[in-house]
């Protein structure tokens, strides 16, 4: 039987082990921590039981889509519930709900601005376009070259609906209301890039977010990634836990195995889901290497994240489950991630209190908190650094919800550059991948097929199709279908 080693546990590579271990390929999976998820880690304190990467569950037909392969459904293995209210948006003059009821929204939009909801509908129109367009031809494509992204009809769309300028641009010519136009932005988080460097073509993330919704899977993100790994088990996936690669055997140009301390694995094919410059630059030798230092020295980097993770003995009755504060110097806090790399003086953030919907996450009375600020990858990350912003959030904290929360803290842990870089090995400390900016879409993101080694495939946020936990499920489905169209006659050939 055909052998495959797959090296991280992240959605990517907990996804696609499971989908190769059912086309007949025998598996094992090397992660470096002690739990599965990757990014999408979790942490316990006492009965503070925090995620501590991905809050916001979209595209939920992602996720039916993939389990139907196994004649399966989430349900079988999580709970969802849609969110509504979607979020509490608090900005310097007080809060406004974004309902998940389309009417309420739109009732929301007219009365900031007077008609500004027939120009939500237009976005949401295109949106929605786009988004099937992208699901239907390119999400699911497996991009080599350039020419796969000549589609005459999108080509035309492309170029005739001005989908290469800015999503910045795009968003502030059709809604004029400050906070009306941030609701609309801030998804480009998401995407790894700010408004000003994301294109107007994943306008589709207000379809997302608006129209299908954001979900909650009951216990937290960490069930969603206990239910891969039980699938991956269920076809006979073997997973090693604290197993770090340190290297990965290459002989005559192909790659014959990994190294794990200092014990050998053989392999005849070998899958990457861990961060794609780490394993490029740490674990094969340089002439291997199909990008250069030069070429990861120009790539954009998706923000990283300061995360401030808060179990509490009290309640907040100020929040829900998802808010965000935008901040007046919106602008200058974008700048601080791109243009100038530094920590932002003033800054927007998000806090999920994911108690408000779900009480197994903190003790009976109490509130757990994630706040979390976009911030430039690559930054200096020292102690005091951590702590001037720690106080501030707290103090920010306090001033949102009316609480003294100095008093309730049980449990308290910060996470940024250095964590994501000991924990994953993320290159320059990102949090969610090689950004999906223009010039990083489709067959312009690093390949999902080593150029010098031709056993050697990755999978996950850093190449097609971008970032996320669903298309990092997508990118395991497309490197699997891949991996079975070259390998698959040969599986039991051995
Ligand atoms: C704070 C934060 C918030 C986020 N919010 C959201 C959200 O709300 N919604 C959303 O969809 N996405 C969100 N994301 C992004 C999402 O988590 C990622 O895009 C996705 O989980 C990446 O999955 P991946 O398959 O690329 O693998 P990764 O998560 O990158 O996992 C790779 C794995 O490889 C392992 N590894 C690395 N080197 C080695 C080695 N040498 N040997 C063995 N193992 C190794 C790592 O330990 C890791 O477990 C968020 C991310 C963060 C950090």
């Amino acid at each position: 039987m055909k052998k495959i080693v797959i090296i991280g546990s992240g959605f990517g590579g907990l996804a696609s082990a499971a989908l190769l271990a059912k086309t007949g390929f025998k598996v094992a999976v090397y992660e470096k921590n002690s739990l599965p998820g990757g990014r999408a880690m979790y942490f316990q304190e006492g009965d503070y039981k925090f995620d501590m990467g991905p809050s916001w569950y979209m595209m939920p037909e992602v996720f039916e889509k993939y389990f139907s392969q196994f004649d399966r459904k989430p349900s079988d293995f999580y709970q969802l519930s849609r969110l509504n209210p979607t979020y509490r948006a608090f900005h310097s003059d007080g809060y406004h709900d974004i309902s998940a009821d389309y009417d309420k929204l739109s009732h929301l939009f007219d009365q900031l601005q007077p008609n500004s909801s027939r120009n939500l509908n237009k976005l949401i129109k295109l949106a929605e376009l786009l988004y099937k367009q992208s699901m239907h031809r390119f999400i699911y494509k497996d991009f080599t070259s350039i020419w796969d992204f000549m589609d005459l009809k999108f080509g035309f769309e492309f170029i005739t609906k001005r989908l290469f300028v800015s999503y910045d641009k795009l968003i502030k010519s059709n809604i004029h209301h400050p906070l009306l136009q941030k609701l609309l932005l801030w998804h480009t988080v998401f995407l790894g890039g700010t408004p000003k460097n994301v294109p107007a073509l994943y306008v589709l993330m207000i379809y997302v977010d608006i129209i299908l919704g954001t979900y909650y899977p009951r216990g937290g993100m960490f069930e969603v990634v206990k239910a891969f790994k039980k699938l991956g088990e269920e076809w006979g996936v073997e997973y090693n836990f604290n197993s770090e690669v340190d290297e990965i055997s290459i002989q005559n140009g192909k790659a014959v195995g990994v190294v794990v301390d200092g014990q050998f694995h053989q392999a005849d094919i070998i899958l990457a889901n861990a961060d794609y410059h780490h394993v490029e630059k740490n674990l094969i030798p340089q002439d291997y290497r199909s990008y250069s230092d030069q070429y990861w020295s120009k790539r954009q980097m998706s923000p990283a994240t300061y995360l401030l993770f808060l179990g509490l003995n009290c309640k907040l009755n100020k929040l829900l489950h998802h808010n965000y504060y935008f901040s007046d110097q919106w602008d200058k806090h974008f700048s601080c991630i791109i243009d100038k790399p530094s920590w932002p003086p003033d800054y927007s953030f998000y806090i999920s209190c994911r108690s408000k919907s779900d009480p197994s996450v903190a003790p009976e009375g109490g509130e757990n908190l994630m706040i979390l600020i976009p911030v430039a990858p690559g930054l200096e990350d020292s102690e005091q650094i951590r702590e001037k912003y720690r106080k501030q959030l707290i103090v920010k904290l306090e001033k949102l919800t009316g609480t003294n929360i100095s008093d309730c803290i049980e449990v308290m842990k910060i996470s940024t550059h250095r964590d994501q870089i000991a924990q994953h090995h993320a290159f320059q400390g990102n949090s969610f991948g090689l950004a999906n900016t223009l010039w990083q879409t489709g067959s312009f993101r690093p390949g999902n097929q080593s150029n010098k080694v031709e056993n050697l495939f990755f999978v996950g946020t850093n190449t097609i199709p971008g970032i996320g936990m669903p298309l990092s499920v997508i990118s395991a489905q497309v490197i699997s279908d891949k991996i079975k169209k070259i390998y698959g006659s040969e599986i039991t050939g051995n």
